[in-house]
């Protein structure tokens, strides 16, 4: 489902460079809940956006669904781009629309017409448990709330793959677990496959088929949960 090639990324910022990943390659398969685990630093969040292009690798290739991304037109990688969904770890909606018009707005020239929207809507609120809210502004609603919506607007085109960049880091433990079950149910019920950034062993250990561990942009280990945690 997802393939990234010997990805390096490099930041190059007048007279300070820094190498954020280097040689990374990986593959993620379809239905897969996948962990990048790693210090703070490590290259993480820039590693998992270049699986939507929102990083576009200084060099190595990203392949998601079979489309080699970094070879689409513009009009084909927004395209491309819809079958990836995001999350966040602030949620980033917009705070004076409402959760219906958060959800609603990837869907802007999808071709769907309003009633078609307004189902679509209320399906997406129904499978986060969310359903009572769709009028409801962000600022009226707990983390755990606002994140569900944000995952509702990440799943609005019916995507392959959910980033989630430490999704659950703003939240306690109790809402973690249930953010975390319901990503675990999502995987179950689309098929959806999930890459998540976490610095929380509960998220690895709950959540994850496999992990990458990543130190200084590099990827010094990958595995099951058993193989990493058992190995000396
Ligand atoms: P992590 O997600 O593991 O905390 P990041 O991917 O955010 O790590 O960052 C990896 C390294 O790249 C850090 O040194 C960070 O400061 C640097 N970095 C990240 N984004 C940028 C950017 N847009 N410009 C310059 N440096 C960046
Ligand atoms: P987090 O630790 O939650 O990833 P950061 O504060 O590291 O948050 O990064 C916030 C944003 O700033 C990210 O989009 C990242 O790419 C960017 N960023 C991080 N480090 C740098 C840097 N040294 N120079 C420019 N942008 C950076």
């Amino acid at each position: 489902m997802i393939e990234l090639r010997d990805i390096d990324v490099v930041f190059n910022n007048g007279d300070r460079v820094v190498s954020a990943v280097k040689d990374v390659s990986l593959s993620i398969e379809k239905g897969e809940i996948y962990g990048i685990v790693g210090y703070s630093g490590a290259g993480k969040s820039t590693l998992v956006r270049t699986i939507n292009l929102l990083q576009r690798p200084t060099t190595g290739s990203v392949t998601v669904n079979g489309s080699a991304l970094m070879d689409l037109a513009p009009r084909d990688l927004r395209q491309a781009r819809k079958k990836i969904g995001m999350i966040f770890q602030h949620f980033n909606l917009m705070e004076s629309r409402t959760i219906f018009e958060n959800v609603a707005y990837p869907l802007k020239g999808s071709g769907l017409n309003r009633k078609e929207i307004s189902q679509k809507i209320a399906e997406l609120l129904d499978l986060v448990g969310l359903k009572e809210k769709t009028d409801a502004y962000p600022s009226q609603l707990s983390g755990g709330q606002k994140q569900r919506v944000a995952i509702a607007r990440a799943l609005a085109n019916d995507p392959d793959v959910l980033l989630c960049d430490e999704a659950t880091s703003a939240l306690d433990p109790k809402t973690t677990s249930s953010i975390l079950k319901l990503l675990k149910e999502l995987n179950q019920k689309l098929n959806l496959t999930i890459v998540i950034i976490t610095h929380e062993m509960a998220v690895v250990k709950d959540l994850c088929d496999r992990v990458a561990v990543m130190s200084n942009g590099r990827v010094i280990e990958e595995g099951t949960i058993l193989n990493i945690f058992t190995n000396p």
